[in-house]
């Protein structure tokens, strides 16, 4: 489904992403792991055209999306993105939240994009929020409502980015449990995560950055418990 190669991205003179080379399969879930600053945000806005990259390739079903000339809305049709900040828009229900996208960027009328909304909103146990502002909900069940958000495009791809790093403790575990849901129900997903027995439970692929490289990819059990390179041992060693 994508196809990373050699990406390579700057900010002035420091490189922060550096010969990335990432295959995504339909139904991957893709688990980014490695320090702060090491580059997962800036790959998954890469992913999504929310920046320019110097170098290298971004193909999305043999079509070349990190072409200059591609228009970043036909791809973001395409593909979702989850925030840790949710971005809810404060001044919109949450149903209007959740057809706005829909509506004006897939044509949706609002009948369609409101069965649909509801139908997401009711699986995700939502449905008696729809009608709420974002303001009078938890953080975990604004969060949740950014991913039905998400889901609401129908995403070929979704992109989460530490969705669950602004969460008290206990409204992570809901968060998680929808990531969970969508994993088993095949949805394919890159996301960056700090969570690692999360990360090792869902991801089919785990990708461990080091300034800017992937250092070192591959299953979960695998690059958990038997990782080749020292630097991934070490990182492991501190956050497990
Ligand atoms: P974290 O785990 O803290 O979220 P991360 O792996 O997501 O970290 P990035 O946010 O991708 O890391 O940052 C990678 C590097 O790029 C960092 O050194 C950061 O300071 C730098 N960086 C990110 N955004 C910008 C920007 N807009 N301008 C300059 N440097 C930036
Ligand atoms: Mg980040």
């Amino acid at each position: 489904l994508l196809q990373v190669r050699g990406l390579r991205k700057t900010y002035g003179d420091r490189v922060v992403l550096d010969s990335v080379d990432l295959d995504v399969h339909a139904h991957d879930v893709v688990c980014l792991i490695g320090s702060s600053g090491s580059g997962k945000s800036t790959l998954l806005r890469c992913l999504d055209l929310l920046e320019d990259v110097d170098d290298g390739t971004i193909t999305l079903d043999g079509h070349e999306i990190s072409d200059p000339l591609v228009d970043p809305r036909e791809v973001r049709k395409r593909v979702g993105m989850v925030f840790q900040a949710y971005n809810l828009f404060p001044h919109l229900s949450v149903l209007d939240n959740c057809t706005l996208a829909p509506r004006r960027v897939h044509g949706l009328s609002k009948a369609e994009a409101e069965t649909r909304a509801l139908e997401l909103l009711d699986q995700f146990g939502l449905a008696e929020h729809a009608r709420k502002h974002p303001d009078r909900l938890s953080g975990g069940q604004q969060q949740r409502v950014a991913l039905v958000r998400a889901l609401c495009t129908r995403p070929e791809l979704l992109l989460l980015d530490e969705i669950t790093a602004a969460l008290d403790p206990e409204l992570v575990g809901e968060v998680l449990t929808i990531v969970r849901d969508l994993a088993v129900a095949g949805t394919t997903m890159v996301l960056a995560t700090h969570e690692m027995a999360f990360a090792r439970e869902v991801a089919t692929k785990v990708c461990f950055l080091h300034q800017g490289r992937i250092l070192e990819q591959g299953p979960p059990d695998q690059l958990f418990t038997d990782p080749r390179e020292d630097r991934t041992r070490q990182f492991l060693a501190r956050v497990l």
